[in-house]
C-alpha cells in the first residue's frame, strides 16, 4: 500500500481519493485523482501546479479555508477565520452518472411472444391505465378476450416493453422545446422495494404537465438531486423562469449549479397551493397505480415499471386538466396514425 501525503489534494476537485501515478519527466511524483481523473505533480515547481493553498480562499474575507464536509459532487469549505466562519460549497468537476430512467441500449424483439400483439397491448393498457395488478389483468384478459395467460407472463411482457417506450419517449422529448416553459417542479416521494424504502425523484414541466425525467435511488440525499437536475439540464436546457422544489436542502446546490438563469423557489410541502398542485396531481395518480401493487420485488423491475408508467402518463392517459389531452400532445407531439394504432390499439 502506498501512502499519499495528507497535504496532497486534487487541484481540480479537491478529492483526496488519489493514487500514485509514476514520475513526471523531471522525476517528480505524479498522482491521479480517482474522482475526476486529473493527473498532477504537486511538487514540480515548473508545472505551475504547486499549491500554496490546498483549498480555495474564502470568497467573503479572502482567508484560507478548510474542508468541512466532502460530498460526492461538491465540497463544503469553511473559512478558517473564526470570526468570519463563512461556509461555501464548490462543485467538483466530476462526471455525474445518468438517472435510472436511462435504461441503456437494448434490443427488443417480439420473438418468443406467443400471443397476438393486440392482447399484449391490451394487458399493458389495463395495467398502466386501469391501475390494475398483473393478477387482475390476467382475469380481465380471460373475461374480455377468453385467453388464459398467467400473471407471471403478463409481468414479463410489461418489463420487456419498457425499452421500446423509452425509445419513443426520448426521441420525442429531445425534439420538444421545453425551455419556453416557465417552471419545472422537482419532488421526491418514497416507494417500497422488497419492503425497503426507495426514493422516486421526478421533474415535471408546469405548463404541459410532462414528466421530464425521473430517478430511483436508495438514499434521499443531494447525490440523487444532482443526478436528476443535471440530466434535465443536459436534455432540456433551463426553464425560462423558475425551478420549484420543496425546502429540502439537497436541491440547493444543483438548482444553482445547473439552472443559474432560473430562480429557485422553495415551498413548504403540501401547503403552498400555487406550486404543489402539479406535483400533487402526479403523486395522486401515481399512488393510485402503485398502491394495489404493495411494493415492487426488485430495483430493476420497479425502475422499468415506473419508466413505462411515466410513458403512459406522458403520452397516452388523457388529463382532465389538459382538456383531455396527454401532456406530450400539449407539448406539441405529433403521433403518426401508425404509432397511435400501436399504442392505443385497445385504449
Ligand atoms: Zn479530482
Ligand atoms: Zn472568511
Amino acid at each position: 500500500m502506498s501512502i499519499i501525503p495528507s497535504n496532497v489534494v486534487c487541484p481540480r476537485c479537491f478529492s483526496k481519493n488519489l493514487y500514485r501515478f509514476g514520475k513526471d519527466l523531471e522525476g517528480f511524483q505524479k498522482y491521479q485523482c480517482r474522482m475526476c481523473r486529473r493527473q498532477f505533480a504537486p511538487d514540480n515547481p515548473h508545472t505551475g501546479l504547486r499549491q500554496h493553498r490546498l483549498y480555495p480562499v474564502c470568497p467573503r474575507c479572502g482567508k484560507a479555508s478548510f474542508l468541512h464536509h466532502d460530498y460526492t459532487y461538491y465540497s463544503n469549505f469553511r473559512c478558517s477565520d473564526k470570526k468570519c466562519n463563512h461556509s461555501f460549497k464548490v462543485p467538483k468537476a466530476v462526471a455525474i452518472p445518468r438517472p435510472s430512467s436511462h435504461l441503456g441500449p437494448e434490443t427488443f424483439t417480439l420473438k418468443g411472444m406467443r400471443h397476438p400483439l393486440y392482447i399484449i397491448l391490451a394487458a399493458l393498457n389495463y395495467y398502466f391505465c386501469g391501475n390494475s395488478t398483473t393478477r387482475k389483468v390476467a382475469y380481465t384478459l380471460y373475461m374480455v378476450h377468453q385467453v388464459r395467460i398467467s400473471h407471471v407472463t403478463i409481468s414479463r411482457w410489461i418489463k420487456r416493453f419498457a425499452p421500446v417506450f423509452q425509445q419513443i419517449s426520448s426521441d420525442f422529448l429531445l425534439s420538444a422545446r421545453l425551455c419556453d416553459s416557465d417552471e419545472w417542479h422537482f419532488d421526491e416521494t418514497y416507494i417500497k422495494i422488497q419492503g425497503e424504502n426507495y426514493y422516486l425523484w421526478i421533474a415535471i414541466d408546469s405548463e404541459t404537465r410532462l414528466v421530464l425525467d425521473f430517478h430511483l435511488s436508495k438514499t434521499r440525499n443531494s447525490n440523487a438531486a444532482h443526478i436528476l437536475l443535471s440530466s434535465c439540464r443536459n436534455k432540456f436546457g433551463q426553464p425560462s423562469s423558475a425551478v420549484v422544489s420543496d425546502r429540502y436542502d439537497a436541491y440547493l446546490l444543483p438548482a444553482k449549479l445547473f439552472f443559474p438563469e432560473a430562480d429557485h423557489i422553495r415551498v413548504e410541502s403540501f401547503e403552498d397551493r400555487i406550486s404543489n398542485n402539479i406535483i400533487e396531481a402526479f403523486n395522486n395518480q401515481f399512488k393510485a397505480w402503485y398502491r394495489p401493487k404493495r411494493g415492487f420485488n426488485s430495483y430493476d423491475s420497479a425502475n422499468r415499471l415506473i419508466a413505462t408508467y411515466i410513458f403512459y402518463y406522458n403520452f397516452i392517459r388523457p388529463h382532465s386538466s389538459l382538456n383531455g389531452l396527454a401532456p406530450a400532445q400539449v407539448a406539441g407531439a405529433k403521433y403518426s396514425d401508425k404509432q397511435k394504432n400501436f399504442w392505443l390499439l385497445v385504449a
